[in-house]
């Protein structure tokens, strides 16, 4: 029925989460983001196709992270993303 993969359930567009003012990811937990800013929700940024960012964290702080297939949005946490594919790590 589905072609997401079986583990991924996406949260609800109202998730509170944090975004990274030095990469432009976001994650459920502040400490996850190299330079956490403020305080956004999913649907901020789901559905929309604007935003252009580093792939990686500018410092490197964490490596494993996730790009949304539909809105090209980068996360830590996949669940935050309505199509989420791993982005390659960094050699
Ligand atoms: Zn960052
Ligand atoms: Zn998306």
């Amino acid at each position: 029925m589905s072609h997401h993969d079986k583990d991924h359930v996406p949260m609800p567009l109202n998730t509170p989460a944090f975004s990274c003012t030095g990469c432009g990811a976001v994650a459920l937990n502040a400490d996850s983001l190299c330079q956490p800013a403020g305080r956004v929700r999913k649907s901020d940024w789901c559905g929309t196709e604007s935003i252009d960012m580093p792939p990686f964290c500018l410092n490197d702080r964490h490596t494993l992270r996730y790009r949304c297939k539909k809105c090209g949005r980068i996360s830590i946490d996949a669940p935050l993303l309505c199509e989420p594919e791993k982005v390659p790590v960094k050699e």
